[in-house]
């Protein structure tokens, strides 16, 4: 039988149109775009059905509100589909992949991100293929878990992260493989499967909170007081982009003491790497080891994007701030590597 396909288009390059003000979303025209493309109706394509959100959005513009309103679009219509392709744009595609990768607990079928650098109406366009190849890759149904398919790789959704402003090879996954290649024929590549969530064996979607998350990435001379009201009073959920394997400047002198009152008053800091490959590991150097006495969790090798949806997700579900960062460290759905 036909594999039954939910498209569900939420805005960004592929279905923009040319404006005096640049490449702009609008609606109601992706339905007529598509129709112009033949292939799509090649009897090896799944049959699909498309859902337009409301508004299309830049996904520079998208925030926690709307994952959750994609979260539900396919939370809705979960048991009526074989998988979902969900057209995005790429600047901010692996956070909202990151995000619907915990907020779908109990996930059973692919759900692929995909997107274009070159929108359908422009002649040279990669959307077509993007949304062909992903298409067949929901249809086929080998990865039952959030993915993102770009340029011919398919990524797990929580591992990807945007490497070019302007290539059509734009993502990758450089601390994970790549579940898939798409050359003369699209290759399934042996990847662990990510962990069962251990919160229900049913699919059931899990809204996210709009908690205050900030992001801070340490650079040479960072004078760490300027950021201690921010850090103690503000946010609840803090990524620290630092040096190498988890090197922080000053061996952290400025920062301990904030990171301890920070994580009194109830935040979680978690140590990224500012590398794209690699892990952290704190205690390798002189300059990290202190990290983790203050209180400070290791992201290992988890992306920025991945940890800031991971915090939203953990801060959400109403988790104590020990359970919190004893979550950060655990791999809930193939987002790190320990
Ligand atoms: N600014 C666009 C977006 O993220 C870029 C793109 O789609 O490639 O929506």
């Amino acid at each position: 039988m036909k594999k039954k396909i939910c498209l569900i288009h939420t805005g960004g390059t592929i279905g923009m149109i040319r404006s005096e003000k640049g490449y702009l979303p609008k609606e109601n025209y992706l339905a007529s775009a598509l129709e112009a493309i033949e292939d799509l109706k090649n009897p090896s394509m799944p049959d699909f059905d498309l859902f337009e959100m409301c508004p299309l959005l830049d996904s520079s513009d998208m925030a926690v509100g709307d994952w959750n309103r994609i979260g539900e679009e396919i939370a809705s219509r979960y048991h009526l589909y074989d998988g979902f392709v969900i057209l995005h744009g790429t600047d901010t595609m692996a956070y909202t992949a990151s995000a619907l990768s915990f907020m779908l607990e109990g996930l059973d079928k692919p759900v692929i991100l995909t997107g274009s650098q070159i929108p359908l109406c422009e002649i040279r366009s990669d959307g077509r293929d993007n949304l062909i190849t992903s298409l067949l890759i929901a249809g086929e149904g080998k990865h039952k878990e959030v993915c993102l398919y770009f340029g011919g790789r398919l990524l797990r959704g929580n591992r990807a992260t945007k490497m070019s402003a302007d290539g059509l090879l734009a993502f990758d996954s450089p601390n994970c493989p790549r579940l898939a290649e798409a050359g003369i024929s699209i290759r399934y590549l042996p990847v662990p499967k990510p962990p069962k969530c251990d919160t229900d064996s049913n699919f059931s979607l899990c809204t996210l909170e709009d908690v205050p998350i900030g992001v801070l990435k340490v650079f040479p001379g960072i004078r760490f007081p300027i950021f201690e009201r921010l850090m103690t009073e503000k946010l609840k959920g803090i990524v620290l982009e630092t040096f190498g394997a988890g090197n922080i400047p000053g061996e952290g002198d400025a920062l301990l003491p904030i990171i301890e009152r920070a994580f009194e008053a109830g935040s979680v800091i978690t140590v990224c790497s500012q590398c794209p490959q690699g892990t952290v590991s704190l205690g390798t150097y002189k300059s990290s080891s202190p990290l983790k006495n203050a209180g400070a969790v290791s992201g290992f090798d988890m992306t920025t994007e991945s940890c800031v949806a991971k915090l939203y997700y953990l801060f959400s579900k109403h988790y104590s701030k020990e359970e919190i960062k004893a979550l950060m460290e655990e791999n809930l759905r193939g987002e790190l590597t320990k």
